[in-house]
């Protein structure tokens, strides 16, 4: 085998809650995470010495393509854990916004671990891969699985849902992304934690059983995302493209720590509808057209 093509996911949080930060420092999540047809695909060709390079096409060519970037983290972890003697040369073609809440970089070490994997011929099963994604990031286990989870911990902890109708989906991405650390420390910086006991998080129940009963309207309803508010001080401008957002469709959402939103539509023809209408609204942002759920990461192309 000469060279391994994989792609993984973005994704969706259709509810994100977040609890007061534990002792280790890291904030409780209960999450509903849903993949997007939107899709980084990492080339993972074999080299003759034991090196490990990238190479970025697409958004995202100012990343670093060292040991900083996950894919090239994601290939040294497997290269060092099973003793691996030859490299590999990786080569992203990026089409996740970077920095978006959209998890791209944790898809890029999902599709690096499952290229490698198959390349290497290491014969790691998908819940082995997903237990060395947590080590990379708590983004990356969903990215490897896909679909549609309950995610608990720091979002690494997944129970998959039951996928009942396929969902329309309208992006505003844009161009300067958020740094999810800088969010999070708003977040602690506004909550009231004298008032909440430590160990409570709110639960995203009611969703998944919206989700498993295919009852979009209750979807819609429930969605929701805790790190808007403290996103908003950061950045005012994300709140008044969700507030002209939340006019079409069925729900807008923040993804993730944002800035990204995501509007969920009716059906297919409706949501390419919106995207149309949010373009001319909206013409210095990027619209994207996304349906999920979608697979998690997958070796398209061996060779
Ligand atoms: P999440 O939703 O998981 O919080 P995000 O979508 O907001 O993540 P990413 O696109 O994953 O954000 O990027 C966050 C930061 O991670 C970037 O600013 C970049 O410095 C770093 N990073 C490392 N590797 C990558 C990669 N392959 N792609 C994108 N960002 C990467």
């Amino acid at each position: 085998m000469r060279s391994v093509l994989a792609s993984a996911p973005a994704k969706v949080n259709l509810a994100l809650r977040v609890g007061p930060p534990r002792l280790a420092g890291f904030h409780p999540l209960d999450t509903v995470f849903e993949a997007l047809d939107i899709f980084d695909d990492v080339e993972a060709t074999s080299v003759s010495d034991s090196s490990v390079t990238l190479s970025i096409s697409g958004l995202g060519e100012d990343l670093p393509v060292d040991s900083r970037n996950l894919a090239v983290s994601a290939a040294l972890l497997l290269q060092e854990r099973f003793a691996v003697p030859t490299g590999v040369a990786l080569r992203i073609t990026k089409r996740i916004p970077v920095a978006g809440g959209m998890a791209g970089g944790s898809a890029d070490a999902a599709a690096t671990l499952v290229a490698c994997n198959k390349l290497w011929n290491l014969d790691l099963s998908t819940d082995q891969l997903m237990e060395l994604g947590a080590e990379l990031g708590s983004d990356v286990p969903f990215c490897i699985l896909g679909s549609l989870a309950h995610g608990t911990g720091r979002g690494e902890v997944l129970r998959p849902l039951k996928v009942g109708v396929m969902h329309s989906w309208v992006i505003l991405t844009q161009r300067q992304g958020l740094s999810t650390p800088e969010v999070f420390r708003e977040f602690d910086s506004l909550m009231d934690y004298v008032r909440i006991p430590e160990t409570l998080v709110p639960d995203t129940q009611d969703l998944q059983e919206a989700l498993e009963d295919s009852d979009l309207e209750a979807v819609g309803r429930l969605m929701v995302n805790d790190l808007e508010q403290p996103a908003f001080v950061v950045r005012p401008d994300i709140r008044e493209v969700l507030r002209a957002a939340q006019e079409y469709g069925i729900r807008a959402i923040m993804s993730g720590s944002g800035p990204t939103v995501a509007v969920l539509a009716d059906d297919f023809s409706t949501a390419d509808a919106i995207a149309g209408k949010l373009s001319r609204q909206f013409p210095e942002l990027t619209v994207l057209r996304a349906n999920g759920p979608a697979a998690g990461a997958h070796v398209q192309v061996v060779r």
